[in-house]
């Protein structure tokens, strides 16, 4: 069994958990937690350069997730290598995600809002629906799944949910300190950088943000919508 994680973050694509939780990560490695990265999708469709071949995308996109997890002190990142715009709300899909849940034992579990409206990322609906499933009741309850049980996997309770891209937040985390990181951590996405020049891309985010922090004491936030298990 491998050692716990306090923080498993589980993304869609990779890149997703950069724009969304790389501040806090950075900030949380750098007090010392232990955090671990789920990419649910090798990412093998997004690109608008037509000489490129999937395969050989997946291999890039997760050789640069691998350089922006190593930046923010990462701890471990398990690729579930799901196919692009493929992901289902399956039992089986269910199934992987509440074992992993059983087998790092995160506190919190990070990822993006199902409840964002209009357009919004299949995958990303269906991954965030499935985390929450996962979390509630599916990991916690001891007859949801007999056959992990048998393999020592016990039920395992998380304390909370946070999720990024969220149109209603009701928390927001201080990475004023840590901005600088999460804006290398972006830069290792290299192929999906094409529409983003780095500077553009660092004006833009600073003023988002900014505006995410308005009425705290300090100056950069990233925001999610909380939800905590009880
Ligand atoms: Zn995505």
């Amino acid at each position: 069994m491998p050692e716990p994680a306090q923080v498993m973050v589980i993304t869609p694509h990779p890149d997703d958990a950069e724009f969304g939780v790389a501040g806090t990560v950075a900030r949380w490695t750098g007090e010392g937690k232990n955090v671990i990265y789920v990419v649910c999708t090798n990412g093998d469709k997004g690109t608008s350069d037509t000489s490129m071949k999937p395969e050989e995308l997946a291999r890039i996109r997760e050789q640069e997730q691998l350089a922006a997890a190593k930046l923010l002190g990462v701890r471990e990142v398990i690729f579930l290598r799901h196919p692009d715009q493929t992901l289902e709300d399956t039992p089986e899909f269910r199934k992987e995600i509440v074992r992993l849940i059983r087998m790092y034992k995160p506190e919190t579990v990070v990822t993006t809002d199902l409840y964002r409206r209009y357009i919004w990322h299949r995958d990303h609906r269906i991954a965030s629906r499935v985390t929450l499933d996962a979390v509630f009741p599916y990991a916690r309850d001891f007859l949801a799944y007999p056959d992990l049980l048998e393999k020592g996997l016990q039920p395992h309770k998380v304390k909370e949910v946070l999720l990024w891209g969220a149109e209603e937040p009701n928390y927001r985390s201080n990475i004023t300190d840590t901005f600088d990181i999460k804006i290398a951590a972006l830069r290792c996405h290299k192929s999906q950088m094409n529409n983003n020049p780095s500077s553009r891309l660092e004006e833009w985010l600073r003023e988002r943000h900014k505006t995410l922090a308005q009425g705290e004491d300090y100056e950069l936030a990233e925001a999610f919508h909380r939800a905590e298990i009880r």
